[in-house]
């Protein structure tokens, strides 16, 4: 789960990562009492779940009230298209309205769950503020990494060791350690994984300060975490993946091919997308529905395939273990008959209570496709999509 660059300052304010002042607005109006209350000069930042706001128009800097409010009037209500939100932007609901900073230096500072490592790594660099990933790419040296043990935590010498790299030295030393705790502080116990300050800057009257803030909770812990379900905001999220998490399909991931797989198992989900290509095909989603023995939840998971305008075949591969391929049958023919502008179904199934489920499709004489293996299967479903194109 994503959340608001403001809903990240929070989060590490409270680990005492050194923050600038500031509040929400959703008005203009509400921008200019909050730019009143910080003394005027203030930075108006659209919040929306991505980076790169700054070359998109999404942070404007204002010397007075009067100015916050103009610009939380232009930016309030715009759809903002940044490198990170894709071609259809992202449309802008609340400002952050903040104090302005006298910027000396901008570095950048992330940890992370490194899925190669194996544990949490921290990462700085002086040349913050811009693009990372252009850093890593030209110029990788200037990018630090430090590796941490979960079971030892992030050290104090660890920290020493960045600032050095950094050039954090001197009397920024003391503030920028404390705040590398706390920014590893918050990953571990948030469940984040990722929290990254880009930029972290040094001001001109010596302070070291989270100027922008990001922060990725991993899914899978969100359960230990109540106090953060309010923080998020549907409203970004890909609305078929909302609808999928409420019907209890919880690995529903939205892709930009033309095949919708129903599948049961993370597993076979990735061979079955991996079969598609091979045969030349681009799947539309990875749908993985796991042991849902229950014929509404095939229904729901359908669905929500079908509706997704780019889906020209679905392929539904099946492996029964835990899983009943009786129940999955009744599923794809339920859902048959609700959806007579039915698009063409490719079933591959396997396992308990097959000859059931096979005997449930003939008998209901819908057109289902049927399949001997995934290889077939996924040769099916890519003709059965160039057929429908
Ligand atoms: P992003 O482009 O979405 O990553 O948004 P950021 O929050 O990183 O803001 C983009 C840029 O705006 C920063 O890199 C800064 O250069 C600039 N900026 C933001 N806040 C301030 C501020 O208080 N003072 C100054 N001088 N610049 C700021
Ligand atoms: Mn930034």
């Amino acid at each position: 789960m994503k959340v608001h660059e403001y809903q990240a300052k929070q989060i590490l304010a409270e680990f005492g990562v050194p923050v600038p002042k500031g509040g929400v607005a959703e008005t203009a109006g509400d921008a200019r009492r909050v730019a009143e209350s910080l003394g005027g000069r203030v930075v108006v930042k659209a919040q929306i779940h991505a980076g790169g706001r700054g070359k998109g128009g999404g942070v404007k800097l204002a010397a007075s009230a009067e100015e916050a409010e103009r610009a939380a009037s232009q930016i309030i209500g715009t759809t903002l298209v940044t490198h990170q939100t894709g071609p259809a932007g992202q449309r802008v609901k609340t400002v952050l309205v903040e104090e302005q900073m006298a910027v000396a230096r901008e570095l950048y500072l992330a940890v992370l769950i490194d899925g190669a490592a194996g544990r949490p790594v921290m990462i700085g660099s002086a040349a913050g503020g811009m693009d990372i990933e252009e850093v890593a790419a030209k110029s990788p040296e200037a990018i630090h990494r430090l590796e941490i043990d979960p079971a030892t935590g992030f050290q104090p010498y660890m920290a020493r060791e960045l600032c050095f790299a950094l050039g954090l030295t001197g009397d920024l030393m003391r503030p920028a350690v404390g705040l590398m705790a706390g920014l590893y502080k918050a990953l571990a116990a948030k469940d984040a994984s990722l929290a990254e300050i880009n930029p972290l800057v040094v001001t001109e009257d010596g302070r070291v300060l989270a100027l922008d803030a990001k922060m990725n909770i991993d899914d899978n812990a969100l359960f230990r975490h109540p106090e953060l379900e309010s923080l998020r905001d549907k409203d970004e999220e890909d609305p078929t993946e909302v609808e999928a998490a409420e019907k209890g399909i919880s690995n529903f991931i939205k892709l930009d091919g033309d095949i919708g797989c129903l599948v049961n198992g993370a597993g076979l989900a990735m061979a079955t997308m991996d079969s598609i290509k091979l045969a030349g095909g681009e799947p539309a989603n990875f749908l993985d529905i796991a042991t849902a023995n229950d014929v509404q939840k095939v229904v729901d998971a359908l669905r929500i395939i079908a509706r997704d305008p780019n889906v020209r075949a679905i392929l539904v591969n099946i492996f029964g273990g835990m899983a009943r391929v009786d129940v999955i049958a009744q599923g794809i023919i339920e859902a048959q008959r609700q959806m007579p502008a039915a698009i063409p179904v490719v079933a591959r199934l396997a396992g308990t209570n097959v000859e059931e489920g096979e005997r449930l499709i003939r008998e209901s004489g819908l057109p289902v496709i049927r399949a001997d293996d995934l290889g077939d299967a996924a040769k099916k479903a890519v003709e059965a999509a160039r057929a429908a194109a």
